[in-house]
């Protein structure tokens, strides 16, 4: 389980950012029938700036973790998750970095032990693809590495343009 999990806290991280966890605001979108409150407080919508920063059980969880102070800065209040993560992974140092990508695995674990009505495998598979930007935009991916027994994380991020050219990448 817990060699298990710096993997799983990388993909967590990579598919967030992606814009494509089936959160319920998310799979509404896609037409999927389901309730659109968050599983944990039954109250709001269940979006990834909700389950990850603004659920009562989410902030707690940032405080046990002793990561409070990330989330309350000033430089980290975007009102899109994904603003978020990418503000917190260009500013703070690998090592909090690592420790905030498992704190939102550990968040998104416990919230579908909490969901009864669980997406599929296969959905879930299908919402895992790559997908261009829209027009104007430009799409970032990150990737997080744990170096187990070393103390040391390392990530990777691609900037691609809406026709799916890759444009710039930074690894540190
Ligand atoms: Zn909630």
């Amino acid at each position: 389980m817990q060699t298990q999990a710096p993997h799983k806290a990388r993909h967590l991280l990579w598919r967030l950012c992606r814009g494509c966890l089936p959160t319920r605001s998310r799979l509404l979108e896609r037409r999927v029938e389901c309730t659109l409150n968050c599983p944990v407080c039954d109250e709001e919508i269940e979006d990834e700036l909700h389950i990850f920063f603004r659920c009562a059980v989410a902030r707690d969880s940032w405080s046990a973790a002793g990561l409070s102070s990330v989330l309350h800065k000033a430089t980290y209040q975007q009102t899109n998750a994904m603003d978020r993560i990418f503000a917190i992974c260009s500013n703070e140092s690998s090592d909090t970095v690592g420790r905030v990508a498992m704190l939102l695995w550990c968040i998104w674990h416990n919230l579908h032990k909490l969901q009864s009505n669980n997406v599929s495998e296969t959905t879930e598979a299908n919402l895992v693809r790559w997908e261009k930007p829209a027009l104007d935009w430009v799409k970032c991916n990150v990737d997080v590495a744990f170096v187990s027994g070393s103390g040391r994380t390392s990530m990777g991020l691609s900037f691609r343009d809406n026709s799916g050219h890759f444009m710039a990448g930074m690894t540190q």
